[in-house]
This record gives C-alpha cells, structure tokens and sequence, in this order.
C-alpha cells in the first residue's frame, strides 16, 4: 500500500473513531485569521482568553484592529504570549488587506489561491501553517494545514523521513485526496487537520500511547521516541 493511501485509510480511521470535529472554532473569517495568528506557538487556552478580550472590546473587526492603538491591542492578546510581534503582525495583515483588497477578506477570499498564499507568506508572522490556516478555514480554500502534530504522526508510522519538510507531507497529504472532486477537498482536509489534532492531543504527544490509539493498527514497528 502506497503511503497516501496508508494515510487516507488513517483519515477514516479517525473519523470512525472521533466523528466529525467541524472545525474551526470561530464566528467569522476574520476572527479565524486572528486565532491563525494568535495560536502561533501557544496553547489553544491562551487564544481563547486573548479572542475573549478582543470580543469584550469589539476588536474582531478589521476596521477595529486598524483603529486600536498598537499598545492596548498587545495588552489584550497577551494571554497568548509573543504580544508585540504578534500585535505588529495583526497591524500588517490589516494593513495588507487595505492596499490589495480593499480592506475586505471576501475579496482576499475571491482571489486565486495561489495568488493569495504567496502574499500571504510575504506578509511578517506568517509562515506556510499559518498561511494554509488562513486559506482553509477563513477562505475555504483547498489549502492542506501541516501542523506538528501531522508530522509526529507521518513520521512515526514511517509515511514520511524524519527531516521531511513542511511541502513534502503537505503533498502526501495532498495526494492522499487526489481522488475526490474538487469542491470536496476543503471539506476533507479541514476535518482531517481537525482529526489529527484530536489523536495528537489524546494519544500521539512526546510519548506516544499507541495502545489505547486508534491507529495502532497502521504501525510497522514500534514507536521510538527519541523521534518525537
Ligand atoms: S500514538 Fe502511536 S499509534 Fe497513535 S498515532 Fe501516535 S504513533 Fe501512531
């Protein structure tokens, strides 16, 4: 079997195993950009506080977050740590949305994927995670989100090298849903981040508890942990 199809059958597994997750835990495409952002090297904890802060002050607005001053928008995000440059990168994300798109996500989200992706990666605090977020679950574009948990789980169960980089899994990922029609891709790749997530937070951390794992039955071998 083909590691793309290993990896599909580890999908199904999971959806057999957790049910649909429909992610992403947010009200509008904005406030997902903001979680892009914000969930940049914290626990998903800390954006919930800074998202509550924003909300309390109604700051989920681009018009918002280009009015607040730079200070008081930092005091908010603080519960997720990195403030001042995660500040300044919510400032140039309002301000690239103004000089290409008139300011709104639903022109940013009428453009074409690739096109937006490269300005995207372009932009300060944004790297290909953070970019595929942001093309997924605010635009609702076939963007596949590589996350780490993913690449402890390809790693460990041999579908992928130890080095391997961000593009590569992204493309076994990919390749895993080559099949399926265009419109059901987004679909399928926003409930198999989500899914991953869930078997990563549950089974797959630093040490790996296969036994009680869903996708033990995938393993070639034992897990070693040093590659965690
Ligand atoms: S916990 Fe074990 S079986 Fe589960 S995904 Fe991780 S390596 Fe695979």
């Amino acid at each position: 079997m083909t590691p793309a199809a290993r990896l599909r059958r580890l999908y199904h597994r999971l959806l057999a195993a957790y049910g649909p997750q429909q992610w992403w835990p947010a009200q509008t495409p904005f406030e997902v950009v903001i979680g892009a952002y914000l969930t940049q090297n914290t626990s998903w904890l800390g954006v919930e506080r800074s998202i509550q802060n924003l909300v309390k002050n109604n700051l989920l607005t681009a018009e918002a977050i280009r009015a607040v001053p730079i200070e008081t928008l930092r005091e908010h995000i603080r519960p997720s740590g990195y403030m001042i440059r995660k500040a300044a990168a919510l400032k140039a994300f309002v301000a690239f949305l103004d000089e290409h798109y008139s300011g709104s996500i639903e022109k940013l989200a009428a453009d074409s994927p690739e096109v937006a992706r490269e300005r995207l990666l372009a932009l300060p605090g944004v790297g290909p995670e953070t970019a595929d977020a942001i093309l997924l679950y605010a635009l609702h574009q076939p963007a596949f989100v590589v996350d780490e948990y993913l690449r402890r789980i390809v790693t460990r169960h041999g579908l992928v090298h130890d080095k391997a980089k961000y593009s590569e899994i992204q493309r076994l990922a990919v390749s895993s849903f080559r099949r399926d029609k265009a419109a059901e891709r987004p679909g399928h790749y926003n409930e198999f981040h989500a899914l991953i997530v869930n078997a990563g937070k549950l089974h797959c951390g630093p040490k790996p508890r296969c036994e009680s794992c869903p996708l033990a039955f995938d393993l070639e071998r034992p897990v070693n942990i040093t590659r965690a």
